[in-house]
């Protein structure tokens, strides 16, 4: 389904969505993600509290039916002196799915940007919640832990 545009943002009806909202972000960022990983948790769920700090680049992933936390990406190589923030959407909500995408540097594997897009569980809003420049090294072994 199409994504359609109330006011200010943007609202999928599946979490097919978020990635096609990642994409046409990152092409207005200038770095194109090309590569897309949805976040499922070894539970089963797909539904995530969400934590970041984009200064220091790292993000937080809850799964929240049981609890299980990742470190997204490289994050935990940058998580002492991270200020982490919980994402809330503008319904209030705090549960997201989560696909993230990531930008190569060109003729290469090696992460460049890591985009991470969410789709609200109560009022289906899509959107990229944080972005940032990445040294993120290898893609596949960046990926495998979104
Ligand atoms: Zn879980
Ligand atoms: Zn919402």
């Amino acid at each position: 389904m199409p994504i359609t545009k109330k006011g200010d943002y943007y609202y999928g009806t599946e979490d097919a969505d978020i990635a096609d909202e990642v994409a046409s972000y990152s092409t207005f960022n200038t770095y194109i993600a090309t590569r897309f990983q949805p976040a499922t948790c070894p539970c089963g769920s797909t539904d995530f509290l969400l934590l970041t700090d984009e200064v220091e680049g790292v993000a937080k992933r809850i799964c929240a039916e049981c609890r299980t936390e990742v470190l997204m990406g490289d994050s935990a190589d940058y998580i002492e002196g991270a200020e982490l923030d919980n994402h809330i959407c503008v319904c209030d909500e705090e549960r997201f799915g989560i696909t993230s995408g990531v930008a190569l540097y060109a003729d290469s594997n090696d992460v460049r940007w890591l985009y991470i897009g969410c789709r609200c569980r109560r009022c289906d809003l899509v959107g990229v919640f944080a972005h940032w420049k990445c040294e993120g090294g290898d893609v596949d072994a960046f990926v495998a832990k979104l």
